[in-house]
């Protein structure tokens, strides 16, 4: 496996401004309210959507986050190794949403610039095996950090590590806030994890800040209300911040942010945005 800084020059090599981005809904998991939102209650289930999202440029185009590994989650083996959690499932349409998805849209993977991953989570990371040496994988550098280390920990994670830490995988790490191409920018919004990170795109028409797992719900940002669970304790602080920092960018003209895993958020089900 290959892992660098990132470098601004040549950076992605995408040529701005994006011109559309295309939500994606590629699987779906139920979770206790009490994991999106702290203070929730342990015993409401939300269906919560697995969201991802295409950025399109001239030039090509950006996956930011990736969803479940079906191959995973479809072998009995693996499926008890990684998805043996109590009260959660993963749940994936027919086929592989992802591929067919990106097929039906036209976009081909031969012209993927990059792959952002907000965070190392199961649900985020399983489109990374489309992939190979060729495409950036953008993650936080503390992301990474930790997220190597996490198959040598003796508590247990919600990861499949053979996703991010394949042989034949280029990651690229971040430090903080990044300009990754014209028009999209990192945004570090740590707390539900170490390098926990969102997606801010400026289209020709409106601002889309991906908020990923920093918000499940429109909830955690409206009511600032931090996620339900951090991954170390010591980021609990962040996760607040993060949810400032999204009410924040809600707040200015023009912004929309999209919390990760909201079921009641009708703009995942459109097709194109612009
Ligand atoms: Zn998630």
């Amino acid at each position: 496996m290959s892992v660098r800084d990132w470098q601004p020059e040549p950076g992605l090599g995408l040529t701005g401004p994006p011109l559309r981005l295309h939500p994606m809904i590629v699987g779906y998991e139920p979770i206790r309210e009490s994991i999106s939102v702290l203070g929730g209650d342990p015993a409401l289930f939300l269906l919560e959507p697995v969201t991802v999202a295409a950025v399109v440029y001239e030039n090509g185009w950006l996956l930011v986050d990736a969803g479940f590994n079906v191959d995973v989650v479809r072998d009995p083996a693996e499926r008890i190794e990684y998805f043996n959690w109590e009260s959660y499932t993963a749940l994936l349409p027919p086929g592989d949403p992802l591929v067919e998805q990106v097929a039906a849209l036209g976009l081909a993977w031969e012209t993927l610039r990059g792959c952002v991953i907000s965070h190392v989570h199961a649900d985020h990371t399983g489109g990374l095996r489309l992939l190979g040496p060729e495409v950036p994988v953008l993650m936080q550098r503390a992301e990474y950090e930790f997220a190597a280390g996490i198959p040598t920990l003796e508590e247990k994670h919600v990861v499949v590590p053979g996703d991010y830490l394949r042989d034949d995988l280029s990651i690229v790490l971040l430090d903080g806030d990044t300009q990754l191409a014209p028009g999209v920018t990192a945004l570090d919004t740590r707390g539900h994890t170490p390098g926990h990170q969102s997606v801010m795109v400026e289209l020709p028409e409106r601002t889309v800040v991906l908020a990923c797992d920093a918000a499940d719900l429109w909830r955690n940002i409206g009511d600032q209300l931090p996620c339900g669970t951090v991954m170390r304790p010591e980021d609990e602080p962040f996760a607040l911040t993060a949810v400032q920092r999204l009410y924040e960018l809600a707040q200015r003209p023009g912004v929309e942010v999209w919390p990760g895993h909201d079921p009641e958020w009708a703009p995942w089900r459109e097709k194109t945005v612009s």
